[in-house]
């Protein structure tokens, strides 16, 4: 490998490079320098983002420009205002150390009167999206005729935005004789056309195999039903607690929708679309480059140009529409070295696209196990026991009230300490977690008839998802059905609380098992005929409470279910609940919304805020 010295690196820019931690060149820069650094040289290069392609370019161009000339000698056109800001920034490090060398992004979106009064001034570089450049050509604002050196970034991006006119008129003033390097990270047919038209004898340079993904990249697949991909969303944001990344969705209606969802429901994320305005989008990339937002619901055209080195995933909300959009998606994780997990939470419809990606990548998709309750319960678990070994004590000011939280908690010794300590986060993921409906991941290789027998098995009336649970009670406990599910806003807290309510005196209770129009719940054996003698007869708001033993002979609610699912009211004892209107301040359906240990983080943050 060869060092920047000596691909031709001149110390101005090495100085600068180095000062950023460049001790040696990317495999791109490796080919790319030498080859700009000449003359009449034409290279397509085949690069992903996060290959290092900007100084690939960025560094011979910023080498060749004579500063004593104020007129535009190198351009670069990217796809997005984002992109083009970046570009600039990144070449205004290189030159650090050029006096006077001026690098104008020219953009959309923003001030065009200013643009040309920089241009009057002169300017070396131009980086533009290639609609305001036309723009400012037709003005005769900007003069091209002595380029000598052209860079179309992300081309298989600027031609999916429609760019492939605004591009041919741009290259037909730029002199023939100039180098001209073409980025793209896939090729598509329009790419040939620019090529063939534009580019002599072009050298092709492939960094990876040709329209394969990034190596360091997994890719995995959950096919669910299309009502549990957003309960899916969640399982696998809970199951990554320091997850931060991009979910894409096509639509921006939709990721409004899902970024809105996401909030409401303590995650920490934002949406960035289209019909937001600049200033808003600018906003919330700030904050996501900060790591302010942890999961950025974005779609494709607004996250082009946003340039994060470290996202631990990308997760795919659907897949996209155009199936090249993949490997862009995909391509913002596992950059610059690092891995990555590129998720996609799809539809069996989507089966045919997974193959088809699969195919461009050039590497297969694992299939992925939706985690459970207590995988998930775990994984927070000991994230929050790495917080507690990372957090910073302020020593200072805590000093003075650590004796009188000793002598509280003298009695307590270090082990009792730690598990109360962990316990103020884990007893609410237990809870949440507890009674959460399991989420199918579709098998797409059983046959519509296996599906069917295993419908069959599990009980027509609940349908596969609820169907996980034994019915068998634990040893010692037995198993009561209740004429009361979900639909009646039941929650574990209400059951609980009913049972108390009807039943005087101390009753253990064992497992508790809601579904829709009905429950199990468990209480010991020794109480279990207390229990049914006390809470028979009872009523809600005028509808008669029914517990009896469960019956496991007929399949999943079985013949209780039948028993009992008339609502009608008969001898009715006397006391009313009030708990009914509580019941109905719950989401029912299955999905509970809240993540009620997210909100003790986000009060810790809030906390956090307030003191800093
Ligand atoms: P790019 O593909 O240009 O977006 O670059 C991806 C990341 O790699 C950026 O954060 C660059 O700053 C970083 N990078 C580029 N070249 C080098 C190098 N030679 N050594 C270390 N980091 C680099």
């Amino acid at each position: 490998m060869k060092t920047f010295e000596e691909l031709g690196v001149a110390p101005l820019i090495l100085q600068a490079i180095q000062e950023m931690g460049y001790e040696s060149p990317m495999p791109v820069q490796e080919e790319v320098i030498p080859l700009l650094l000449g003359e009449d040289n034409d290279v397509i290069a085949l690069a992903q983002t996060g290959t290092g392609k900007t100084a690939a370019f960025g560094i011979p161009i910023l080498q060749k420009i004579e500063i004593g000339k104020y007129h535009p000698q190198a351009l670069i056109l990217c796809p997005t205002r984002e992109l083009c800001l970046q570009i600039a920034a990144d070449l205004n490090d290189y030159s650090k150390y050029m006096e006077d060398l001026k690098i104008l992004p020219v953009y959309g979106g923003s001030s065009i009167e200013s643009q040309i009064k920089t241009l009057k001034r002169g300017v070396h570089v131009v980086v533009a999206t290639p609609g305001r450049l036309l723009d400012l050509m037709n003005r005769k604002t900007v003069d091209l005729g002595m380029i000598r050196n052209v860079i179309l970034d992300e081309a298989d991006e600027m031609l999916n935005m429609g760019f492939s006119d605004s591009i041919n008129a741009i290259l037909a003033e730029v002199p023939e004789s100039r180098n001209m390097l073409l980025f793209s990270a896939t090729m598509p047919q329009g790419i040939a056309g620019i090529t063939r038209k534009y580019m002599r004898d072009p050298k092709e340079i492939v960094i990876g195999k040709k329209n394969e993904g990034n190596k360091n990249i997994r890719h995995i697949y959950y096919m669910v039903r299309a009502q549990d991909k957003y309960l899916a969303l969640k399982r696998i944001a809970d199951f990554y607690p320091n997850i931060y990344g991009i979910v894409f969705c096509r639509t921006r209606k939709e990721t409004q929708e899902i970024a809105d969802k996401l909030i409401q429901d303590g995650y920490n994320a934002d949406s960035l679309h289209g019909e937001l305005s600049q200033a808003q989008r600018d906003y919330v990339m700030q904050k996501f480059r900060i790591k302010n937002i942890q999961l950025l619901v974005a779609t494709d055209v607004a996250a082009r140009g946003l340039d994060v080195d470290d996202l631990t995933h990308v997760i795919n909300y659907g897949l996209p529409d155009e199936i090249e959009s993949y490997t862009h998606r995909s391509g913002r994780t596992g950059r610059a070295g690092k891995t990555g997990i590129s998720i996609s939470i799809c539809h069996i419809k989507e089966k045919g696209k997974i193959k088809e990606i699969e195919r461009i990548i050039n590497k297969k998709f694992e299939k992925g196990e939706m985690p459970d309750g207590k995988a998930i319960c775990e994984k927070q678990l000991f994230s929050l026991v790495d917080e507690i070994e990372k957090v910073k004590v302020n020593e200072e000011e805590i000093e003075s009230l650590m004796p009188s939280i000793f002598r509280k908690l003298e009695w307590l010794d270090k082990e009792d300490i730690i598990k109360r300590v962990v316990s103020l986060e884990f007893n609410r993921m237990i809870d949440y977690y507890k009674d959460a409906d399991e989420i199918e991941v579709i098998d797409e290789t059983s046959s519509r008839r296996e599906k069917r027998e295993k419908g069959e098995k599990n009980g027509k009336n609940e349908g596969n998802r609820n169907s996980r649970k034994s019915f068998n009670a634990e040893d010692g406990f037995t198993r009561f059905f209740l004429n009361f599910g979900k639909v009646d806003g039941l929650y574990p807290n209400n059951l609980i609380e009913l049972i108390n309510k009807c039943v005087p005196g101390r009753v253990t209770i064992g497992k508790i098992d809601l579904r829709d129009n009905f429950s199990f719940f468990e209480v010991e054996e020794s109480e279990a005929k207390r229990v049914a003698d006390r809470m028979n007869g009872f009523e809600i708001d005028g509808r008669r409470i029914s517990v009896e033993p469960a019956q496991s002979s007929k399949g999943e609610g079985g013949k209780n279910r039948n028993k009992f699912a008339d609502r009608s009211t008969g001898d009715r004892k006397k006391w009313k609940s009030d708990s009914k209107s509580r019941f109905n301040d719950r989401e029912t359906g299955g999905s509970k919304s809240e993540k009620p240990w997210r909100r003790s983080s986000s009060e810790r943050q809030a906390r956090k805020k307030r003191y800093n």
